[in-house]
């Protein structure tokens, strides 16, 4: 069961591409991206789905709803002890009670990173994702070496994200499902005692709450700002 819903998001996810980027471009559309079309195509003339409604969904992807959203529930998380506590207990619920974040579904679940442990984010099977949080997945995400690769050899992976932990650091890495998704708090670099929400959510990368990358530290953002 758990399968065939995810396969279901998978395919309304290759259907955001193709209506979103391709029009205009009949003849450079895959043959996935043909049939989405006609079955869009179909649905729409039967009054069964809106082209319009679909449309703001796929703007909102990929314009408004991205990493800044999980971002803004890590650095919260960092900056306020009780926040983050809830965050870790029940990380739904946590997250929608920030009202500048997408209400999240009833799956999330937070995992922190700490010298211990470092968490790393996989979906094995095919590419369940924290849409609400993160936006829409990157594509390695979705490639089979990737999902194969992240449990038989997560350092291996990790040394190709750049991301290199001391020998002592366990690596935990999470299986993703329709049902649970999670997001990592990535540890809160040195240096940034006192900064707002607002300072340390720039820090937060989109790799760093898949587990594929770290935090960045002030100095790589020093010319931002
Ligand atoms: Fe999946």
């Amino acid at each position: 069961m758990a399968n065939n819903e995810d396969r279901g998001h998978e395919h309304s996810h290759d259907h955001s591409h193709g209506h979103s980027h391709e029009h205009g471009e009949m003849s450079e559309l895959s043959n996935t991206q043909l049939r989405v079309r006609s079955l869009e195509t179909v649905l729409a003339e039967k009054g069964y789905v809106d082209s319009a409604a679909l449309d703001a969904i796929v703007e909102a992807y990929e314009t408004r709803i991205g990493p800044q959203n999980g971002a803004r529930v890590v650095a919260r998380a960092w900056a306020d002890p009780e926040f983050r506590a809830a965050l870790l207990e029940d990380a739904s619920t946590a997250v929608n009670t920030m009202g500048n974040v997408s209400p999240v579904g009833s799956h999330l679940i937070a995992v922190e990173n700490t010298a211990e442990r470092h968490n790393m984010v996989v979906c094995t099977l095919c590419s369940c994702y924290p849409w609400e949080v993160l936006g829409l997945p990157p594509t390695w995400y979705k490639s089979a070496p990737y999902r194969s690769r992240a449990v038989l050899e997560p350092r291996a992976v990790l040394s190709e994200f750049g991301v290199s932990l001391p020998e002592e650091t366990e690596v935990r890495v999470w299986d993703s499902t329709a049902e649970t998704r999670y997001i990592v708090i990535p540890e809160r670099p040195e240096g940034t005692e006192g900064w707002s929400e607002e300072q340390l959510a720039a820090l937060v990368t989109r790799n760093s709450m898949i587990g594929t990358g770290l935090a960045q530290r002030p100095d790589e953002i020093a010319g931002d700002s």
